[in-house]
Parts: structure tokens; C-alpha cells; sequence
């Protein structure tokens, strides 16, 4: 059987417990999962935090995966390492922690299920993905959205600065 490796982009956050670290962290363990290699990584960003809770400012970058893994298990993967770097399942959406991962885009799929949807709904009024998701995959198509440099140019204001 020909092995596919289908391309994959994670969006990376944190706001708490030395958020740099958290991401450096993660970018290791996102390089260890098995039947996946990390391609590329994005800078980090510091940006304001999003969705009206007082917390502090969150680090966010994207990285660019190939993965042989169907993406169901690739989120699991992703799960594992929140739970590695400390995540507690019980904190709240949108409010402060260690680390979240979110499954960005997964090659041209469209997936609509209970607990993954792909591509991630949020990409598109995001600045502090689409930012970083253009340093990695500046032409990638973005099912239902479009290229990610055109959908760039139609980002929210939401204040992101590149750190390192
Ligand atoms: P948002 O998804 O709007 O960025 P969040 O990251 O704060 O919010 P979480 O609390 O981390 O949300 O995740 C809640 C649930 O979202 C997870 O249990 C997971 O099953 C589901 N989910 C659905 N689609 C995705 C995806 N593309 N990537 C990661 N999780 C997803
Ligand atoms: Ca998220
Ligand atoms: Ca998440």
C-alpha cells in the first residue's frame, strides 16, 4: 500500500506558565507524533487575548505538519500533548491556558463532526492564526475560505505583534 502524507496546520496558544516556553515545548512533541514530521514553524506572536475574558495577552504560532495520521487521530495527538503541557480539560473556551492546539486545516478536507471540525471555523475573523499561517502556508487554500494571503487582507484588528 503507497503511504499518503497529507499536510496539516496546528494552531499553537498560551497565556499561562511561561507561554514561550509552552510553545517551544510543543513544537518539540508536535515533531514526535508518530507517522508525522514537522515541516515548518512559524515565529511567535504576542496578541491581545480573544472573546471578552480579562487573562493575560496569549503567545500564538503555527506549525506546518505532513502526517499520515487520519486527522480524528491526529486531534488525539494533539489532546495528548494539552494534557502533557499541564491543559485541564475544565477550563473554560476562550479563557486562559497552558496550551491549545487547534486543528487548523487538514490537507482539502472538510470534516463535520460533534467534536472536530476542519477547517477550524474560527481561521477566518482570526488575525493571530492567519498571521502566523501566512508565514507557513501563504498559498494554501483554505477550503470554503480561499487562499490564506487572500484571506489575509480581510483579518479582524485585533492587536498581534510578531516577538521572535
Ligand atoms: P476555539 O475552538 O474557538 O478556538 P477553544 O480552542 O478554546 O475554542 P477548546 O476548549 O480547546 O476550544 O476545545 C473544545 C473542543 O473543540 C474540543 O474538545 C474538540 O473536540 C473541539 N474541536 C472541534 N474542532 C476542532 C479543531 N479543528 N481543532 C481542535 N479542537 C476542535
Ligand atoms: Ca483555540
Ligand atoms: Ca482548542
Amino acid at each position: 500500500m503507497t503511504e499518503h502524507w497529507y499536510p496539516a496546520y496546528i494552531g499553537l496558544g498560551s497565556n499561562l506558565n511561561n507561554p514561550i516556553l509552552q510553545l517551544e515545548t510543543a513544537f518539540v512533541l508536535l515533531s514526535e507524533i508518530p507517522l508525522t514530521r514537522l515541516v515548518r514553524q512559524s515565529s511567535l506572536y504576542r496578541s491581545e487575548p480573544f472573546g471578552g475574558i480579562e487573562q493575560p495577552d496569549f503567545v500564538n504560532a503555527v506549525a506546518a505538519l505532513i502526517t499520515q495520521l487520519p486527522a480524528a487521530e491526529l486531534l488525539l495527538e494533539l489532546q495528548s500533548i494539552e494534557n502533557k503541557c499541564g491543559r485541564k480539560r475544565t477550563d473554560i473556551k476562550w479563557g486562559p491556558r497552558s496550551l491549545d492546539l487547534d486543528l487548523l486545516v487538514y490537507s482539502d478536507h472538510e470534516i463535520n463532526e460533534t467534536n472536530l471540525i476542519v477547517p477550524h471555523p474560527g481561521i477566518g475573523e482570526r488575525n493571530f492564526v492567519l498571521l502566523p499561517l501566512g508565514e507557513v502556508a501563504l498559498e494554501v487554500y483554505v477550503p470554503n475560505l480561499g487562499r490564506v494571503a487572500r484571506i489575509n487582507a480581510h483579518a479582524s484588528d485585533l492587536a498581534v505583534s510578531r516577538i521572535e
